[in-house]
C-alpha cells in the first residue's frame, strides 16, 4: 500500500513535486542507479560519478528526515539495469497503490513512462516539474503568439513576469534590456583569475569514483580532479564563492577564452542547477542582490540573469515544444563523421586542442568555447548532427538532452534551419583570435586563408558560405557576407576552396 515515488538522478530537490505530499508512514521513495542510464551514451566518467554521488547523498538526506527510501545501487546483484525494471521490481515487492514520478528532462524517458501504467497495471501519475521559471505550458502559450521564437523577446517577458532587475514602473533597470555590448570585450590583458572552488571528494564520492572506473573504463574523460558539488550545501557554497569572487568579472570576460584557464569568471553552477541542487530563482535572486548592494555592475548582473532566466528557460521551452521531431532535422544536410581529435584533442589547431583537453580533464567548457570553437568547427565542416549531439551529451558534466539538444542542434549547428538563431554562428579564425590567446600558440597562421599553413577556420568559413550560398542569400543577417563572397576574385576563391577541400578530405591530419 501507499505510494511509490520515483526520484530520478537529476531530480535531487527536496521541494520536488513528486515528494511534496509524501506520507512518511505509508510511502516509499525509489532511487535507482541503473546501467541503462549510465550507458545510453558513453557519458564522461565525471558526469556519471557526479550523478551517482549526488544521488547517494540525496537518498541519505531523505532517509535522515524520516522518509523510507528504497535505494538500489549500481552493483546491487538484484539490480535489473533499467528504470522500468527497478520500478517493476519495487511494485512487485512493495505492492503500492500507485506510482508517482516527476516529469523527466528527456523525451525518451517520458515516452517510456507513458507505457508504465499499462505495463504495471497501476495508476502512474506524471507530475509537472515546477523547478523552472517557465512551465512547458506557459512556453507553448508564449510561442503561439510569436512569429519567430526569439530569445530576446522571451527574456523580456520573463523579466517582466518575475520582476527581475526591474524598476517599479515596469521599465528595465538601467533603461535597457541588454548590456551585451559591454559584455563582449575582446581579450586583452586578463586580471588574475580566482581559483575554481574544488569540492574535495568525500568517502561517498571516492567510492563512486572507484565504481565508475571499474564499470565504465572505456568511457571518455579523466576522473582525477573531480571537484563538483554533490550536495545542496556544497552547491550553495559554490554559488556564494562565485558571487563573492568571480561575479564582478563575469560580464567583461564572459565571451573570452584563455589557454590554461578553463573556468575564467564563469559561475560553474550548471551541474548543480541541472541536478536540482540549486533552483533557478535563488540563483537569479543572488545575482540581483549582488547588483543592488553595489557588489557588481549592472552589465554583469544582467548578463548573468539573461543566461539563467532567459537562455536556460528558453532552450527547455524549445525542446518540449519541438520534440520528438526536432532531433531529426538536418537543414544544412551535414553528413561528415566526427574526426578523432574530438576525443583525443590531438590536433595542431590550438583552440580545439585546448577545449577538448580541458573537457576531457574537467567535463567542462564555457559557453563560447562550446559555441565558437568545437561547435563552429562542427558547423562549418558539416559534421553530422547526430554525431555532434552525441558528443556534447557525452562530454559535459551538465549535459541532459533538454538543454544540450537545442544548444547544439539549434544554436551551434543551425540544423533546425533557424528556428532558434536568426543566423548560423559561423566565424573565421579572426573571431577566435580576437576573443582568445589561442592563436599565438598555434601551428597555423590565423591571418592566412589559403595554403597549407592557413588557419583551417578561415577557408572553412568561406567554403561554408559558398556551399549554402542560396539559402543564406535570403537571410537578411547573412546578406552582407554573401555579397562579399560574390565580390571575391575567382582565383582567390578557388584557392580558398581548394584549401577547404584539403582540410575536409583529411581532418585527421589537422
Ligand atoms: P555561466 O556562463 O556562468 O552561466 C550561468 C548559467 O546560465 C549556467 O550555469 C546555465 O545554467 C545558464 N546558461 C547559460 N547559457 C545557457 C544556455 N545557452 N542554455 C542553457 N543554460 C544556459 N548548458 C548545460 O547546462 N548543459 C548542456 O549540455 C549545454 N550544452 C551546450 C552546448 C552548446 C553547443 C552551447 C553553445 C551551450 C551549451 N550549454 C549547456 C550552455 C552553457 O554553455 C552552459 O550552461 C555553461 O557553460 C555552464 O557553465 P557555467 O555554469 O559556468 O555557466
Ligand atoms: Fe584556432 Fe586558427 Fe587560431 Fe589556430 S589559428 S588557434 S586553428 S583559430
Amino acid at each position: 500500500a501507499g505510494t511509490l515515488r520515483l526520484v530520478l538522478g537529476d531530480q535531487l530537490s527536496e521541494s520536488l513535486a513528486g515528494l511534496r505530499d509524501l506520507d512518511p508512514a505509508a510511502d516509499t521513495v525509489l532511487m535507482a542507479e541503473v546501467e541503462a542510464e549510465c550507458t545510453y551514451v558513453r557519458h564522461h566518467k565525471q558526469k556519471i560519478a557526479l550523478v551517482l554521488s549526488a544521488m547517494r547523498h540525496f537518498g541519505q538526506a531523505l532517509a535522515a528526515l524520516g522518509t523510507r527510501v528504497r535505494y538500489v545501487r549500481l552493483d546491487d546483484p538484484a539490480n535489473t539495469g533499467s528504470l522500468e525494471g527497478e520500478v517493476g521490481r519495487a511494485v512487485r515487492e512493495l505492492r503500492p497503490d500507485r506510482v508517482v514520478v516527476t516529469h523527466p528532462g528527456e523525451w525518451r524517458l517520458l515516452e517510456a513512462m507513458r507505457g508504465w501504467e499499462e505495463a504495471l497495471a497501476l495508476p502512474v501519475d506524471i507530475l509537472e516539474d515546477d523547478r523552472f521559471l517557465c512551465s512547458i505550458h506557459e512556453f507553448r502559450r508564449w510561442a503561439a503568439g510569436e512569429r519567430q521564437l526569439r530569445m530576446e523577446f522571451f527574456y523580456r517577458a520573463m523579466r517582466r513576469t518575475h520582476g527581475v532587475l526591474m524598476e517599479a514602473d515596469g521599465a528595465p533597470l538601467g533603461g535597457a534590456w541588454n548590456f551585451d555590448r559591454e559584455n563582449r570585450a575582446p581579450l586583452r590583458r586578463l586580471p588574475p583569475v580566482p581559483p575554481r572552488p574544488v569540492v574535495e571528494p568525500d568517502e561517498t564520492t571516492r567510492g563512486v569514483m572507484v565504481l565508475v572506473e571499474r564499470r565504465f573504463p572505456g568511457h571518455f574523460g579523466a576522473l582525477e580532479g573531480f571537484g563538483w558539488p554533490v550536495t545542496r550545501a556544497q552547491a550553495v557554497r559554490a554559488l556564494e564563492d562565485f558571487v563573492g569572487r568571480r561575479f564582478p568579472g563575469f560580464g567583461l570576460h564572459q565571451d573570452q577564452m584563455a589557454a590554461g584557464e578553463p573556468f575564467l569568471f564563469h559561475a560553474l553552477v550548471s551541474t548543480s542547477l541541472n541536478l536540482g541542487l540549486l533552483l533557478p530563482w535563488e540563483v537569479c535572486a543572488a545575482a540581483e542582490a549582488a547588483y543592488r548592494t553595489g557588489h557588481v555592475p549592472l552589465a554583469a548582473a544582467e548578463g548573468f540573469v539573461r543566461q539563467v532566466l532567459g537562455w536556460r528557460e528558453y532552450v527547455r521551452g524549445v525542446y518540449w515544444l519541438r520534440m520528438p521531431g526536432y532531433r531529426a532535422l538536418n537543414a544544412l544536410e551535414a553528413s561528415r563523421p566526427l574526426p578523432g581529435f574530438f576525443w583525443t584533442g590531438e590536433t595542431r589547431m590550438n583552440c580545439v586542442r585546448q577545449v577538448v583537453r580541458q573537457t576531457r580533464d574537467h567535463a567542462y567548457a564555457h559557453h563560447i568555447q562550446r559555441l565558437m570553437v568545437t561547435g563552429n568547427f562542427a558547423l562549418m565542416a558539416g559534421l553530422h548532427p547526430d554525431a555532434v549531439n552525441e558528443w556534447y551529451l557525452i562530454v559535459f558534466a551538465d549535459a541532459y538532452e533538454w538543454v544540450e539538444l537545442p544548444n547544439v542542434h539549434g544554436m551551434a549547428l543551425h540544423a533546425d534551419g533557424g528556428l532558434m538563431g536568426s543566423k548560423p554562428y559561423a566565424a573565421s579564425g579572426a573571431y577566435i583570435n580576437r576573443m582568445s590567446d589561442y592563436c599565438r600558440g598555434c601551428a597555423y597562421d590565423v591571418r592566412e586563408v589559403a595554403g597549407e599553413g592557413a588557419c583551417p577556420f578561415n577557408s572553412l568559413y568561406w567554403d561554408f558560405v559558398a556551399r549554402h550560398r542560396d539559402r543564406f542569400a535570403a537571410n537578411p543577417r547573412m546578406g552582407p557576407v554573401v555579397r562579399a563572397l560574390d565580390r571575391m576574385d575567382a582565383a582567390r576563391l578557388g584557392a580558398i576552396r581548394a584549401r577547404a577541400a584539403g582540410v575536409l578530405e583529411d581532418m585527421a591530419a589537422l
